[in-house]
């Protein structure tokens, strides 16, 4: 077992039974405040802690991070590779651990060390280089099928024998709690010449994406097996989709402006190592899959999922509950299909899961699947009715594990809609 996932280990430092920054989990950010500039940080209970800080002060010294700690992203401490970051993340748990008093019994580094959340400025974590995002929950794949073909055939031929995926725009990925514009585009109404204008059908996706490290030369492939020693940790996303411009322009290179105006992530990485504990089976893959995307043991993950909406005078409304396991194809698969031909991968690089839905209309993972096109509203707490996005809406995604009282949560993805520039 991975020392820093004991779930025996407690703090001395105050963190709340619910919280989703536990001792066990340990997510690294990177955050500011008024007085410091950008830093590695890890979030613990209501606090954060400041890596660099902690690091000048001698508490990290027999790792040897250089100044990797005092960085904007995270991508000069993911060079350093797995075994790097898991011993890092071992130390400050032992570092945090009620039995071990080296840094406890100095109150005032504790003070400069340990700054409360609400104190600062949680930053985009990574200068995120690719994305790429998948298409790999049956149900999404299924409803969308059904909504856009028939059901009888709603999976395309390929869908089954490969984790379908698109290249997807790395510059307009943004940190949770920056607002977005609603998007502008063509768009072609069924009985009439295409038309510009605003997007009418604006969505959100309930996806996770999980980050790299530094992959293999160009040419080379990760297995399946390997897989897990290349991947860093996960986020939140909301994979923000306009599908009237997506109906109109995806025939047939797939989506373009309809996908790449806006991609929010919560701020929080939290490690593959970190959810190591939650691991569980994944559907049966039926057919067989071909022999480089065959994996063994458990390689889904148990996250609980939710999205709620907000509408602009702040009434909330819980639209969707999913999970993670709901997934087809599992990152290690997802990864080995990208590198099969021989791609790179490099640190930073995120990879999206696609829309999460689960079997049921409780836990779809899209406004085009919970209002079936548009056919069921949904009703908010104020009256109101909802088919898409409205203008001045807020989408909040929130994701956590938990087993044994251990939870290990990503705070949250949450992003209001402005009214198009
Ligand atoms: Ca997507």
């Amino acid at each position: 077992m991975i020392k820093a996932n004991n779930p025996n280990l407690k703090s001395w430092a105050p963190i709340d039974k619910n919280s989703d920054f536990s001792l066990q989990n340990l997510p690294f950010g990177i955050f500011k405040t008024k007085q410091l500039t950008k830093r590695v940080g890890v979030a613990l209970g209501d606090n954060v802690i400041d890596l660099h800080t902690l690091s000048e002060l001698g508490y990290l010294s027999r790792l040897q991070l250089g100044e990797v700690l005092n960085q904007e992203y995270l991508n000069p401490l993911m060079k350093f590779g797995k075994l790097a970051t898991r011993e890092l993340r071992n130390r400050i748990s032992e570092l945090f651990t009620d039995s071990n008093d080296e840094l406890k019994k100095n109150e005032h580094h504790v003070k400069q060390v340990l700054i409360p959340m609400n104190m600062v400025e949680v930053c985009l974590p990574v200068n995120i280089g690719d994305y790429t995002d998948f298409y790999s929950s049956e149900q999404h794949a299924y409803n969308v099928g059904c909504m856009f073909r028939d059901p009888d055939n709603a999976l395309l031929p390929n869908w089954k024998h490969l984790p379908v995926a698109y290249h997807g725009r790395a510059s307009s990925i943004i940190p949770s709690e920056q607002d977005i514009y609603r998007p502008k585009g063509q768009q072609k109404p069924d009985d009439s010449n295409p038309v510009f204008g605003n997007s009418k059908l604006l969505d959100f996706e309930l996806e996770m994406g999980f980050i790299t490290y530094d992959g293999k030369p160009l040419g080379e492939s990760i297995s399946t097996k390997e897989a897990e020693d290349y991947i860093f940790g996960m986020v939140l996303c909301n994979d923000w989709s306009a599908r009237d411009i997506q109906k109109w322009e995806y025939i047939p290179l797939g989506p373009f402006l309809a996908k790449n105006f806006a991609t929010s992530i919560s701020c929080w990485v939290v490690t593959l190592d970190a959810l190591a504990p939650f691991k569980t089976e994944g559907p049966v893959q039926e057919p067989k899959v071909l022999p480089y995307l065959e994996y063994e043991g458990n390689n889904h993950y148990d996250v609980n999922l939710e999205v709620i909406l907000e509408t602009p005078e702040g009434k909330q409304k819980s639209v969707s509950k999913s999970n993670y396991k709901n997934m087809y194809w599992n990152m290690n698969q997802q990864l080995a299909h990208h590198t099969v031909n021989g791609c790179n991968v490099r640190a930073g690089d995120m990879m999206a899961s696609g829309t999460i839905s689960g079997n049921d209309e409780t836990s779809y993972g899209s406004m085009l699947e919970i209002s079936w096109k548009g056919t069921k509203p949904v009703e908010m707490p104020d009256g109101t009715t909802r088919k898409f996005i409205q203008d001045n809406d807020t989408v909040i995604m929130k994701g956590h594990c938990i087993k044994n009282n251990i939870r290990v949560g990503f705070g949250e993805v949450k992003s209001k809609v402005l009214p198009a520039k």
